[in-house]
């Protein structure tokens, strides 16, 4: 399966990429992560990225792709992967396309995760996450069972600097202006599959299993 997850912040994709990794057992490849991770090693490029993220901004192309080409051309891609927030401009997504063909792959499918403006702020602004194995929860949503604590390894629970209300307004009109053309993109190359994503997580997961059984 090679599988990409579209949709604003806060659809849902990082809680159900968890999901869809387990069951078919592909690597996950959230761009975010790896920003956040070199961040947190403080490494430059993780320095460099903070500037954009802390505004709400993409991180310039030139920076993302390359990482993702390299991260492709990994072993345990070669039996499929998950991309989850990449691609996020018509750019990255045209790249992909071009990496792919050379690695001789293609996609088996993009899940359009659809969740209404209104609900994304409150999504965001209540998303904790696992400072030790990055699983994500929600205050209300999705709370821990013990405040703070994480239920799968007991780390402690953070709140993302960019989840903060300020932020995420400039992150969802950068979604609308940047990232949603790709819907149009995928759906030309008849890959989109849209995706109710205002269900319990559970049910959200039992549609996209439906949808990649249709998929290649
Ligand atoms: P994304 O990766 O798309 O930004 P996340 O997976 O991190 O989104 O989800 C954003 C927040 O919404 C998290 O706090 C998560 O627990 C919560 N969430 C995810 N899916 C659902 C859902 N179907 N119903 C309610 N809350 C959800
Ligand atoms: P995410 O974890 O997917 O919500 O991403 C957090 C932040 O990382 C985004 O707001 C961007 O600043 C940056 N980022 C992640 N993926 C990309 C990407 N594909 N292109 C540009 N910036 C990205």
């Amino acid at each position: 399966m090679r599988i990409i997850l579209l949709g604003p912040p806060g659809a849902g994709k990082g809680t159900q990429a968890a999901n869809i990794v387990e069951a078919y057992n592909i690597p996950h490849i959230s761009t975010g992560d790896i920003f956040r991770k070199n961040l947190k090693e403080n490494t430059a490029l993780g320095l460099k990225a903070k500037e954009y993220m802390d505004k709400g901004l993409l991180v310039p192309d030139e920076l993302v792709v390359d990482l993702v080409k390299d991260r492709l051309t990994e072993d345990d891609c070669k039996t499929g992967f998950m991309l989850d927030g990449f691609p996020r401009t018509v750019v990255q997504a045209e790249a992909l396309d071009t990496e792919l063909e050379k690695l001789d792959m293609k996609l088996s499918a993009v899940l359009n995760i659809e969740v209404d403006q209104n609900l994304l702020l409150q999504r965001i602004t209540g998303r904790r996450i696992c400072r030790s194995c990055g699983a994500t929860y929600h205050v209300s949503f999705n709370p821990p069972k013990e405040e703070a604590v994480c239920d799968l390894c007991g780390g402690e629970l953070y709140q993302r600097d960019d989840d903060v209300e300020e932020t995420v307004a400039k992150r969802l009109q950068v979604y609308n202006e940047q990232t949603q053309p790709l819907i149009d993109f995928y759906k030309n190359s008849g890959l989109l599959v849209d995706i109710d994503g205002q269900q319990e997580i559970e049910a959200v997961f039992d549609e996209i299993k439906k949808a990649l059984e249709e998929a290649n």
